[in-house]
């Protein structure tokens, strides 16, 4: 199949990649230029465990190509998906400038019949919104449906290669066996292409997302509570989790959930639920809370100090909003960098992917390391803020010796509290009393 992927972001270049991997011919558009420059020279902009090998194999192979011109790259294709961000407007809801400005251009570049996706996260009415605008350009027949994305960023292209399920929001009959085909491959050991209405394929994204960030708050609420009566979250999850109706996946207590959905995801939905005057105040809950554990981990720092952080020098592992990706957008790491910043502390960090985009946030304020232990030296404490593997099982007595004093505030519970204390180090974590 001939396939156009506007907006080569996190989700549009997995799905451009990955679509090309199974043999079609895809062509991925992007207004960056700067990014389509990069990826035509072999670059992969992000941080995604096995895509580079993957757009380079398919690139030279002549399936995957990318171009800047977005009417062109929607005349080749017969299939287009919309993949372009959908950041928050000011008042919560999802601003769709990049949505409807993509469904002009298709409009007046629709040569031929074509079916056009709406693959970013978008409220229900969306596809309505794309049809009625390409409509206004065409008089050539087209349809719209609503595929919403599921991967995620660290996992991406195996979770695209290998979805649990694939949801697809469309009425016509040509639709559904044309997305049919196009994800045969991807499902063929029979996790389920689910077919329903546009609304509802549409609302499933947002309810998914706001259901995680649920779990995680919950979570994040009982390890607080953990802290204050003497109980241990990490025992309270496993006996939670191994009842099957609960399951262990997503129990982990955290800094607080970040990253370009879940956020977004919650704020959006609650938007769309007041405009309806549907009261969804789980959600305004989750999201309060949400607010108050990103500023949790610093608390925790300035506790250990009495709140003296003035002229205090502060190593923190992990920038990015979670392990094996790049993306800072809303990381819990800004939260806590601001307020270390703030309180007179000076920060020296390292990240395994996500120093270039950290730059762009704090620029010369902080002090940048490329090895995890370089950045202890001579630091009053170290504050763990994201998952890597590397920081996973580091070597304690290497880290006693680099740091001034040994403090650790873990905000992923990677370490045992007991082995720390018994190292010699004072060891701050989530949800485990101190
Ligand atoms: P992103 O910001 O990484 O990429 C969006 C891309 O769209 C950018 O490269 C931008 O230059 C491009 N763009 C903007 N306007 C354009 C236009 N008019 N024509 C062509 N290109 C244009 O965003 P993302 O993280 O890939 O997310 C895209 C959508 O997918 C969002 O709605 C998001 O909520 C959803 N989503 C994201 C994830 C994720 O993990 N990142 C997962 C599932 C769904």
């Amino acid at each position: 199949m001939n396939v156009g992927v506007i907006g080569t972001g996190y989700v549009g270049l997995v799905v451009g990649a990955c679509l090309a991997e199974t043999g079609n011919r895809v062509v991925c558009a992007d207004v960056d230029e700067r990014k389509i420059n990069q990826l035509r020279a072999g670059r992969i902009p992000i941080h995604e465990p096995g895509l580079e090998p993957m757009v380079q194999r398919n690139e030279a192979a002549g399936r995957l190509r990318f171009t800047t011109d977005v009417g062109a790259a929607v005349e080749a294709s017969s299939v287009v998906f919309i993949a372009v961000g959908t950041p928050p407007d000011e008042d919560g809801s999802a601003d769709l400038k990049h949505v409807l400005a993509v469904a002009n251009t298709i409009g007046e570049h629709m040569n031929d019949t074509k079916i056009i996706i709406t693959k970013s996260t978008v409220p229900v009415g969306t596809a309505r919104m794309v049809h009625d605008t390409i409509a206004a350009k065409t008089a050539t027949p087209f349809h719209v449906c609503s595929n919403p994305e599921f991967l995620k960023e660290g996992s991406a292209v195996n979770d695209f290669m290998k979805p649990d399920r694939v949801v697809i929001g469309a009425t016509s009959e040509d639709v559904k066996s044309t997305l049919s085909e196009l994800y045969g491959p991807f499902i063929r050991t029979g996790n389920p292409l689910i077919f329903m209405d546009i609304a509802s394929a549409e609302l499933t994204k947002y309810a998914a997302n706001a259901m995680l960030a649920t779990r995680i708050t919950f979570m994040n609420q009982i390890a607080e509570l953990c802290e204050n009566v003497g109980a241990d979250v990490a025992l309270v999850r496993k006996g939670i989790g191994s009842d099957e109706r609960i399951g262990p996946a997503f129990l982990f207590p955290g800094p607080g959930y970040g990253g370009s959905c879940f956020p977004k995801d919650v704020r959006a939905l609650l938007r769309t639920a007041s405009e309806r005057s549907v009261t969804l105040d789980v959600l305004s809950a989750v999201e309060e809370g949400n607010f108050r554990q990103k500023k949790r981990l610093g608390a925790k720092v300035a506790a250990v100090f009495d709140d003296a952080l003035a002229g205090k020098r502060i190593a923190v592992w992990g920038l990015a909003f979670k392990a094996e990706t790049d993306d800072m957008r809303e990381s819990p790491a800004i939260d806590l960098v601001e307020s270390l910043l703030e309180k007179g502390a000076s920060v020296q960090a390292h990240d395994p992917a996500a120093m270039t985009n950290a730059r762009r946030i704090f620029e010369d304020r902080i002090a940048y390391h490329d090895d995890m232990y370089d950045a202890l030296e001579d630091a009053d404490a170290l504050v763990v803020v994201t998952e890597w593997l590397a920081f996973r099982a580091p070597d304690f007595q290497r880290m006693k010796a680099g740091l001034k004093t040994p403090v650790i505030v873990d905000g992923r519970n990677l370490y045992d509290p007991d082995k720390l204390r018994a190292l010699g180090f004072t060891y701050r974590c989530i949800g485990r009393s101190a």
